[in-house]
């Protein structure tokens, strides 16, 4: 049997009784072979992450109260999910096997392994309850644990020889039904151990599959119709947007557009294979397609990272030196700390990070080249559109609509498709808001 689809479904999209059968009625209806790639149901990631918290403080009553909540939580979902006595029960025995691991870290000393293990049963809860429903329903389907297919490497990247081998193997089996159902977000490590693919992670793991499988499209299921044009979580009146280019997309998810998991667009474009981004709440509606090509527009759309903080080496020894960059590249590179933005004058190099967990160290190697000085709590505003070099003025218009915002630094010329500013986190709001007034108000009058 051929797998052409893959489709995930987001935490909101599963994340009560109703949406879960709302997703079954959705995947059972073609009759189509498909693997359907869940995320836990909203909220639950964060409790689990929670839960190892407390474990790690070894706050062991507050660890014991969130799992309880957990439990009542589920089994109201078990509840109202099935309709029968025999699958209520089913449900009912299943999570308590699951909750009952859960309090079984509880009182032994916590590690990291463990922790892994804790976080990864949201999307085992999800998958099997989903799954359940499916047989209660009559409608066979295959469960696939993630954890014997998708795979990181030593350095966490995805190991995509493996994830293809075994997967397809699984695939082929002849009792694997035409719907199949599998984890988002949860992975082994090079290892073998238990691990995971970040927050957010379940569309990584959707591109992933996609890949392995040269799926015809990979469908992002989630409570909006779409990428919008600016954050509507900061912005009213966005607008979804029908089209998107691979490099759009992944600009706009790696600056912050929280629809898109960040490294979710790569696999997709390697293997040149559509996503497309649905509403699971209004599955008539198209959605926004991201392919190789999309017909350019001067301004397509506006994304921001927070936590960002800018670190500046001032260094009248580099008058004219060269090396001089490299030497500073390498100290972030030997401290393993990704580098977004960078400007340079003849007298400093000013570049921003979002993981500052090896910080003070960077610090104390960067001081022996010049005087330091840090800045947190930034903000970087991505906008994507079309910044050709052959498309004079393209950055008039974002700096225009900033001009009343201090902006600390501005990246041009890098990227075709995208212009990044710098600006305070409590600017952002105001920043956000006065691009989308100026770039996308003509589309929306
Ligand atoms: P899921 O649980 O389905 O993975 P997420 O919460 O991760 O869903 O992503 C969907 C949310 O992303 C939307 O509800 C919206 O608030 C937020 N979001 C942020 N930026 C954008 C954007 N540019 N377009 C659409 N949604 C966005
Ligand atoms: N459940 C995971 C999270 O909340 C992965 C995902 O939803 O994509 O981060
Ligand atoms: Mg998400």
């Amino acid at each position: 049997m051929e797998y052409t689809d893959v489709l995930k479904f987001g935490g909101t999209s599963v994340g009560s009784a109703q949406r879960l059968q709302a997703v079954a009625e959705l995947i059972a209806r073609d009759g189509e072979p498909k693997v359907v790639v869940l995320s836990a149901m909203s909220g639950t990631t964060n409790s689990l992450v929670e839960i190892t918290t407390c474990l790690y403080r070894a706050e062991r009553q507050q660890a014991l109260d969130v799992i309880q909540n957990m439990e009542i939580n589920y089994l109201i979902v078990n509840s109202e999910l099935f309709s029968t006595g025999e699958y209520t029960r089913r449900g009912q025995a299943f999570l308590q096997t699951i909750f009952t691991y859960l309090r079984s870290f509880v009182n032994k000393e916590f590690y990291p392994l463990q922790e892994k293990a804790i976080v990864a049963q949201g999307e085992i809860i999800s998958t099997n309850l989903l799954q359940l429903y499916l047989e209660e329903r009559g409608v066979p389907s295959t469960l696939l644990p993630a954890l014997d297919y998708m795979r990181v490497d030593k350095d966490g990247e995805p190991d995509y020889f493996y994830i293809k081998q075994n997967l397809r193997r699984l695939l082929a089996d002849p009792a694997t039904a035409p719907l199949v159902i599998t984890q988002g977000f949860i992975c082994r490590n090079a290892l073998g151990e238990i691990d995971n693919l970040k927050r957010g992670g379940s569309d990584y793991s959707a591109a992933l599959v996609g890949a392995a499988l040269a799926a015809r499209e990979i469908q992002i299921w989630t409570d909006i119709d779409g990428v919008h044009d600016n954050d509507p979580r900061h912005v009213k009146n966005t607008r979804a947007l029908r089209a998107l280019s691979f490099d759009e997309a992944a600009e706009l998810a790696y600056f912050g557009a929280k629809i898109l998991h960040p490294s979710s667009v790569q696999p997709a474009k390697r293997a040149n294979i559509p996503v497309r981004l649905k509403n699971t709440l209004n599955p008539a509606d198209e959605g926004t397609l991201v392919s190789e090509a999309s017909p350019a527009r001067d301004f397509k759309a506006v994304a921001a990272k927070d936590g960002i903080t800018a670190v500046k080496i001032k260094s009248s020894n580099m008058l004219l030196a060269y090396g001089f960059v490299r030497k500073v590249f390498e100290i972030f590179e030997a401290w393993k700390t990704p580098i977004d933005m960078i400007a340079t004058s003849e007298v400093a190099i000013s570049l921003t990070i979002d993981d500052t967990a090896r910080l003070e160290h960077i610090v104390k190697d960067l001081e022996r080249y010049g005087a330091i000085e840090i800045e947190h709590d930034l903000s970087i505003i991505c906008v994507v559109g079309d910044f050709r070099a052959g498309h004079p003025g393209a950055v008039a218009r974002p700096l225009h609509a900033l001009r009343e915002i201090p902006l600390r630094m501005v990246s041009y010329g890098a990227s075709e498709h995208s212009v990044s500013l710098l600006v305070k986190q409590t600017d952002k709001q105001r920043a956000l808001v006065a691009l989308s007034d100026e770039l996308f108000q003509d589309e929306r009058s």
